[in-house]
């Protein structure tokens, strides 16, 4: 079996610490087993779904060397890879549904009955999670008598304007790709009973699963894009490496087993495995990441220093071909833990 793993981003103009690592993951345990990783985007919110947005992740992904074997740019036997252009493909499987008689419509929109039994995800993170979805009680807030009430179990695949919801589209994407793990969130963990509940009614093995702990800022709660660190783009501009922010996202919910926290690209994909992601939330410490960052800078030749520190050279009027540039990259390099300080060490 070829492992296919996926990075399926909903496009919002970011590139975010936390879908960046996801994608990271997913990359690395496809590389590292001879698989192949798609990207996938998942546009369906048009409003949101602009073509900038969708070319920040691109960016983002590129300059972190996460390249795909299939995705936007690289086709592949199982697109179009965009959810936007795969509206037959949503319909036929809905008319799959409907003749198996597993669909109802309800005041316009397109309900799956969800069974009622036990179903369970065995998670390889987070271990065996069981509930069964008819039962488990959800609720929603009745306008009219201002209370909870009991709300139908049944799931909305179709919205009355004709739209897909997220998990229908999420499932029929993963079987028609032939998605064979699935590493995400752990935000997913909670919607992942009723994609198996579809992977079912298609009468189709579901993929093997992996939630990763979420990433928390430095005060404990979800990292937003307003924290420092949180986008991608400013780690370009700060003067980041790649491979550093690799290096530093890949120990954001895994550890190698030993004490070591520098690792060089090749030495990640060789160490990184879903055993050794954490069960437990992670904290982002930036000043942790900058540390990471000024290893990366100590391990550069002084020709590579010199090229990826050239449009920061640049920026401060430092001609890269002058000849006094290689010996005071040297010293440069001893001290700087971003591309944009050598600038600094240079010319005080
Ligand atoms: N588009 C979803 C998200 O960005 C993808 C979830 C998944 O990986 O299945 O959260």
């Amino acid at each position: 079996m070829t492992i296919r793993t996926r990075f399926a981003p909903s496009p919002t103009g970011f590139l975010h610490i936390g879908g960046a690592r996801t994608a990271l993951y997913n990359w690395l345990y496809a590389r590292k087993n001879g698989g192949k990783f798609i990207l996938r985007v998942e546009d369906t919110d048009a409003a949101r779904s602009t073509d900038e947005s969708v070319q920040v992740i691109l960016d983002g992904l590129k300059w972190l060397g996460l390249d795909w074997d299939e995705g936007p740019g690289q086709d592949g036997d199982y697109g179009p890879y965009y959810q936007s252009q795969r509206g037959d493909i949503y319909d036929s499987y809905l008319a799959k549904l409907e003749k198996a008689g597993l669909v109802y419509e309800d005041e316009g929109a397109i309900r799956f009955r969800v069974p009622d039994k036990e179903i369970t995800v065995h998670d390889k993170v987070c271990g065996d999670v069981t509930v069964n979805l008819h039962t488990s009680g959800s609720k929603r807030f009745d306008e009219e008598t201002k209370k909870e009430v009991e709300a139908n179990p049944d799931i909305v695949i179709r919205r009355p304007d004709g739209s897909y919801i997220f998990h229908f589209v999420n499932v029929v994407d993963d079987l028609e790709m032939k998605i064979t793990h699935v590493i995400r969130g752990e935000d997913h963990l909670s919607n992942t009973p009723k994609h198996l509940a579809l992977f079912e009614a298609f009468g189709v093995e579901p993929p093997a699963y992996a939630h990763i702990p979420l990433n928390l800022n430095p005060s404990g709660t979800k990292m937003s894009k307003r924290d420092q660190g949180a986008l991608i783009h400013e780690y370009v501009e700060s003067g980041f490496l790649g491979s550093a922010v690799n290096n530093y996202m890949a120990l954001l919910g895994w550890s190698s087993g030993d004490d070591r926290e520098v690792f060089s690209p090749e030495q990640l994909l060789e160490s990184f495995d879903l055993a050794g992601v954490n069960k437990s939330n992670s904290k982002f410490d930036y000043t942790k990441c900058l540390w990471v960052n000024g290893e990366h800078l100590r391990a550069l030749s002084i020709p590579d220093l010199k090229e990826v520190a050239a449009p920061f050279l640049s920026l401060a009027n430092i001609d890269s071909n002058d000849p006094r540039v290689p010996d005071a990259l040297e010293l440069a390099r001893e001290r700087a833990q971003l591309l944009s300080e050598i600038p600094q060490v240079i010319n005080p």
